[in-house]
């Protein structure tokens, strides 16, 4: 159990070196923030969480679980460029989905649904590129559900490209698990903060990705576990009919339950596709192992990154899929309740 955490640590530190990468390579890095340390040992508690999670799910949040592996990671001086972008966002593991296949809460997505198994794919960490990989992902010839930072070089540029088959959603950084040596950048959601500054923040955001119909959590293994934070953000999305998606960073979530209780339409992310972004048939698996949860249950919602690999995979894989019968459809449409316009995603939406 002890290999297996410092194994999730180790892929928490290849996360942060695409962040770090990303902020090397794709203009200035973001402001970084004061920290706000709500507990002085932070590091070791987010060590502990780690094997928490470890001992529970046989994995853990590997989007951001622990500043110990970042630290060297940080220390050992800048990263080669062709490394790829922001974030890794590893966590979702089939350990984590077979947790959410227990849950009653997921006995809806079990009743599979007429006319073939809805995969939705969301491109999480947009806005910082317009070419290469980001590209090709854009120009997939399916629905998608489009996530995008706010405040970067391209954001808005992406909104503007999402147009009426792909759903936009802003990607809202979030406060990890080891904080402040792993930082979500700029515009984060953080514990602590009032319902007036989760309004703000979300405001703030929302103007950088106009069109944006829901939010997902970018990071935030541990905002989405602070249940006082989720109903804050919820009762923010709620009054401006927007809709969340769980990026499911850490199996210590509440978010997804407080949404529901809140009546904001929301979903699961099932499984990370590109936690191996460089290993091809590791990516490969994974999109295969959504669609197989999917042929299961009836639907299934992915998460991919803005790699070359997984660019290259998804293109090659997708209209293979597509010939078998496989849908690919937005998030919004796989959300519960069902929002009322998904059919004109990203054409607007009360804030
Ligand atoms: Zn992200």
């Amino acid at each position: 159990m002890l290999v297996r955490s410092w194994r999730c640590m180790y892929l928490a530190g290849m996360h942060v070196r695409g962040r770090t990468t990303c902020s090397v390579t794709r203009g200035a890095p973001p402001a970084r923030r004061q920290p706000r340390r709500r507990w002085p040992g932070l590091p070791w508690s987010a060590f502990a969480a780690c094997l928490v999670g470890a001992f529970v799910v046989g994995g853990c949040a590997r989007d951001e679980a622990s500043t110990t592996a970042r630290e060297p990671a940080r220390r050992a001086g800048p990263v080669p460029q062709a490394t790829a972008p922001v974030d890794t966002s590893g966590l979702a593991d089939p350990a984590v989905a077979r947790g959410l296949d227990r849950t009653p809460e997921q006995t809806s997505e079990r009743t599979p649904e007429t006319g073939g198994p809805r995969v939705a794919l969301v491109i999480d960490d947009l806005g910082q590129r317009l070419d290469g990989p980001d590209a090709a992902l854009l120009a997939l010839p399916v629905p998608l559900t489009l996530a995008v930072l706010p405040g970067r070089p391209h954001s808005r540029a992406i909104a503007a490209l999402a147009g009426q088959r792909r759903d936009l959603f802003l990607h809202l950084p979030m406060e990890p698990q080891g904080y402040p040596d792993i930082d979500p950048g700029p515009g984060a959601l953080m514990l602590g903060q009032t319902p007036a500054e989760i309004a703000g923040l979300l405001e703030h955001g929302l103007a950088s990705v106009p069109g944006a119909v829901g939010v997902n959590n970018h990071m935030g293994s541990a905002a989405t576990a602070d249940t006082l934070l989720m109903a804050g953000l919820m009762a923010a999305l709620e009054v401006r009919g927007l809709r969340f998606l769980d990026s499911l960073t850490t199996p210590r979530s509440v978010a997804w339950r407080v949404a529901r209780r809140a009546g904001v339409p929301c979903a699961r992310n099932r499984l990370f596709l590109d936690v191996d972004h460089t290993d091809e048939v590791a990516v490969n698996a994974r999109l295969a192992e959504l669609v197989a949860v999917a042929r299961r249950t009836g639907q299934a919602i992915g998460i991919a990154h803005p790699h070359p690999v997984t660019a290259a995979v998804l293109t090659r894989e997708i209209p293979r899929y597509v010939q078998e019968g496989v849908r690919f459809v937005t998030a919004s449409e796989l959300m519960t309740p069902a929002p009322a316009a998904v059919e004109a995603p990203g054409a607007g939406h009360g804030r």
